[in-house]
């Protein structure tokens, strides 16, 4: 069982009420089990919803206790974050999901790079804070670019 941003396959959950659909994403799942999720649905925002970044660090760090998650309002959600990605885990839990296909660049779901928490588009290595809790309990975690 494969859980997948939700926005992937096309649920307008994304934080402006869009989606991400990427039909190379809904191409390779034609012929898989799968669970969507929205982690920030999951954590308790609302859709829509402001944009949130994580400062300066990423998703491990903010599990860690050593950052935070703002929205450009400078509002912290950093507990809602957290509790998105302990929804998201559940999930896969329950259904046993060892690996997952995840929204590159978001601060839940990215897992190559997520945004500095400027809000001036500024990009940075790291890990949204759903994949860095998925990577802790052994869940693989790609992104839609990374399918072939
Ligand atoms: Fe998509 Fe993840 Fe953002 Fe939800 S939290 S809209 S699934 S990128």
């Amino acid at each position: 069982m494969i859980l997948v941003s939700a926005c992937l396959v096309g649920i307008n959950c994304k934080y402006d009420g869009e989606n991400n659909k990427n039909d190379k994403v809904i191409e390779y799942l034609k012929d898989k089990q799968f669970i969507i999720i929205c982690p920030e649905q999951l954590g308790g925002m609302s859709t829509p919803r402001d944009p949130s970044e994580i400062i300066r660090l990423d998703g491990e760090a903010v599990i860690s206790g050593r950052t935070s998650v703002i929205t450009n309002k400078r509002l912290d959600v950093t507990r809602k974050f957290k509790k998105g990605a302990q929804e998201s885990f559940k999930i896969a839990q329950i259904y046993n999901c060892k690996e997952a296909i995840l929204k590159e660049g978001s601060p839940s779901c990215g897992s190559s790079y997520i945004y500095d928490g400027t809000f001036t588009g500024k990009k940075v290595e790291g890990v949204g804070v759903t994949t860095a809790l998925f990577k802790s309990k052994g869940i693989k975690v790609i992104s839609e670019n990374e399918l072939l």
